[in-house]
């Protein structure tokens, strides 16, 4: 019988794995309590509609990559391909509008998209996310960056640069799309096949392609920046002046589109090179149409989400969390020494300190070799004859220095020792 494999595009974290998405994921929850975000926790199964309405139906993740299903009783449901049509959903159901004007979010879990399996990109991928409703002050987007910047340096990933740019309203995109879209009739032969798709669906999509042939057509396309009406104008500026004021550089993209229909103005994103090539780790931009799109009160949004899965592979190449070592282990020889060695270990591990014990009858050196496979400080040993003699040998595991530690009230003793031995 073959053993059962994990679906493409579908992976394990394992332990020794697991340590480094847990500090990345410790840092980003301390950041955001700091920046006074507050974690919600949203279903991973939605109504496809919902994606459908806010994503846009001309979309590469709509059109062709989403995991859509209809369920036992007829429904049409959609595993989420990104968080933030899930936190609109929620935050307009339970109208917490109405409950404080702003709100500041965020989300860490995992995200589904059916697309070509390459490597570094999982069918089933995670995201950071985080959201602002309520501001539409360019200062909320400043503050959106500035909270990617400070995580990314907290982790250690000293290139991550912020690349921004404004894409604008529905007063003045219009005329820009207009423009951009008879520029591109005249390119059509150079276009790629999605590109020339896109020209009448998504044309700003036709900016951000990777394909050399669109990259050459459209270096004398119309440039957004000079379509912006004096709010966008000022609003970007702001953005700007605000994260000068702390310092911290950025580049000015005026090819940062991003993919999803509802972005308006801010949109960025923080590119690293840390893994060879220069990449975004993580992008995201204002929305302030959507909550109205989604039946909801017209009210202003920004938020990012940043790509979990690769800032982890970027994170292992800088730093790897050791595995947590056990602080003791108990070699327990003989069938009737392991209650005591049971009773001792679990006595400790709930006070918090990490201790492991020989479970089945095994010979001195085989557990030695197993506390020293463990990384285990202190070993203590106890056969009958110690049980009998009232004290078992501790032999502390760096220094070879041996004690005697009686065996009545052993937790109690143990942790009296490790408290005055500082550790
Ligand atoms: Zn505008
Ligand atoms: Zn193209």
């Amino acid at each position: 019988m073959t053993t059962l494999q994990s679906i493409k595009g579908f992976k394990d974290i394992l332990p020794g794995e697991s340590e480094l998405w847990q500090t990345i994921e410790e840092q980003a929850k301390t950041i955001f309590s700091d920046f006074g975000f507050r974690e919600i926790r949203l279903p991973m199964l939605e109504k496809t509609e919902l994606f459908a309405r806010s994503i846009g139906e001309a979309t590469d993740i709509v059109e062709k990559e989403m995991y859509t299903f209809q369920d036992r009783g007829g429904d049409l449901l959609t595993m989420r391909p990104e968080a933030t049509a899930g936190i609109v959903r929620a935050y307009l159901q339970h109208k917490l509008y109405a409950q404080d004007p702003v709100h500041k979010f965020y989300t860490i879990g995992p995200m589904f998209r059916r697309e070509r399996p390459q490597k570094g990109r999982y069918r089933q991928f995670s995201q950071i996310n985080a959201e602002i409703f309520g501001v539409a002050s360019p200062y909320a987007d400043a503050q959106l960056i500035l909270v990617l910047v400070h995580l990314m340096n907290r982790l250690g990933v000293t290139d991550a640069k912020p690349h921004i740019n404004s894409l604008g309203c529905p007063a003045c995109r219009p005329d820009f799309r207009t423009a951009l879209q008879s520029f591109l009739a005249g390119v059509g032969d150079q276009l790629c096949s999605d590109c020339l798709r896109r020209r009448d669906t998504n044309p700003l999509r036709v900016l951000d392609c990777k394909v050399p042939g669109c990259k050459d057509a459209t270096r004398n396309a119309p440039a957004l920046a000079d379509y912006l009406c004096a709010e966008c104008q000022r609003h970007f500026a702001t953005v700007g002046q605000a994260l000068d004021d702390r310092n911290v550089a950025y580049t000015i993209d005026d090819r940062l589109v991003r993919g999803l229909d509802y972005y308006i103005r801010t949109t960025f994103e923080i590119q690293t090179s840390a893994l060879g090539a220069q990449n975004a780790i993580a992008g995201g931009g204002r929305y302030d149409g959507l909550a109205q799109a989604l039946g909801g009160p017209d009210i202003p949004a920004t938020g990012f989400a940043i790509g979990l899965d690769r800032l982890a592979e970027i994170v292992g190449s800088i730093q790897r969390p050791a595995p947590p070592q056990p602080h003791l282990y108990i070699a327990a020889l003989g069938e009737n020494t392991r209650p005591l060695a049971f009773q001792c270990v679990s006595q400790l591990n709930t006070r918090g300190i990490r201790a492991e014990m020989g479970y089945e009858d095994k010979s001195l050196k085989s557990q030695m070799k197993r506390a020293n496979k463990l990384g285990a400080g202190y070993v203590l040993i106890i056969g009958e004859q110690e049980i009998k003699q009232g004290a078992a040998p501790l032999r502390n595991m760096t220094s070879k220095a041996q004690i005697d530690i009686p065996v009545n009230g052993l937790a109690d003793r143990l942790t009296a020792h490790f408290e005055n031995t500082s550790g």
